[in-house]
């Protein structure tokens, strides 16, 4: 993988699993840019500070590149309530952070010739696009419209970019060890790591992962391949 000469652009590159994604692309001698709302920037990293929700800051942000964008990670999102709870606003600003604005900074990038020739976009989404606690249907839309945009994109930027999903499971951004039912109740015996999701980011923005589009790799170290019912392996519903 050769990232030297590559422009990196990361959504929520400040904290997180963005931030280890832009130190991953540092280390790799990629130049990055990353746009957050959070004022936080690692060092050495092109920063820009908005809410990517509006559209205004999206077209500024764009505006502000410096050179055209070899890997485009669409990766900041938030989770905000369901059906409970959630006003009509805050659905919709989930949605605006989750889905327009990786629509829309794709489409920005190509009517302003700003994406690379043989670009890699990749758009973070999550197993919750396929599987849901109560009261998150904010979040699960959001997850479900990135999940199907991805290979939407990838057919229209055919010839131009390839587009793919990382839907990560439960991964650790606070370095906490998690031992015990946490760890094993995943087939891979452990919670996610954020170099798990970076590590394949890079894969998939490589030359390695050329025939590569239109694909969600989920990375949840077999959560969602488990059948849970009730006395089974251990599990029991105290509902
Ligand atoms: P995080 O909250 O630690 O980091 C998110 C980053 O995005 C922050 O720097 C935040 O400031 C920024 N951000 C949030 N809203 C923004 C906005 N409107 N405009 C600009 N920046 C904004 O989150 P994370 O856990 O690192 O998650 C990163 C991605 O991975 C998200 O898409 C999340 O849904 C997905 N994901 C995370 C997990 C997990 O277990 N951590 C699991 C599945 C999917």
């Amino acid at each position: 993988m050769n990232f030297t000469s590559k422009h990196a652009v990361i959504t929520g590159g400040a904290n997180g699993i963005g931030r280890s994604i832009t130190e991953a692309f540092l280390r790799e001698d990629a130049a990055v840019t990353i746009i957050d709302i959070d004022n936080r920037p690692p060092d050495g990293a092109r920063f820009f500070h908005g809410d990517i929700a509006e559209k205004e800051v999206l077209e500024r942000f764009v505006d502000s590149l410096d050179k055209p964008v070899d890997c485009l990670i669409n990766n900041a999102c938030i989770g905000r309530c369901g059906l409970l709870d959630c006003s009509y606003e805050d659905f919709e600003y989930v949605q605006r952070v989750g889905v327009t604005a990786p629509f829309y900074l794709t489409q920005l990038l190509l009517k302003k010739n700003l994406l690379a020739p043989n670009a890699s976009i990749v758009n973070i989404s999550s197993t919750r696009a396929g599987q849901s606690q109560p009261n998150t249907e904010a979040y699960s839309a959001a997850k479900g419209g990135i999940s199907a945009l991805t290979h939407a994109m990838a057919i229209s930027l055919s010839g131009k970019a390839r587009v793919n999903a990382i839907s990560p499971g439960w991964i650790d951004t606070t370095r906490n060890v998690f031992e015990g039912a946490d760890a094993i109740q995943h087939p891979a015996g452990r919670v996610g790591k954020i170099g798990d999701i970076s590590e394949m980011v890079l894969f998939l923005c490589s030359d390695k992962a050329g025939f590569i589009t239109g694909e969600n790799i989920t990375i949840d170290g077999g959560m969602s391949r488990l059948m849970v019912y009730h006395n089974d392996h251990g599990w029991k519903f105290n509902g």
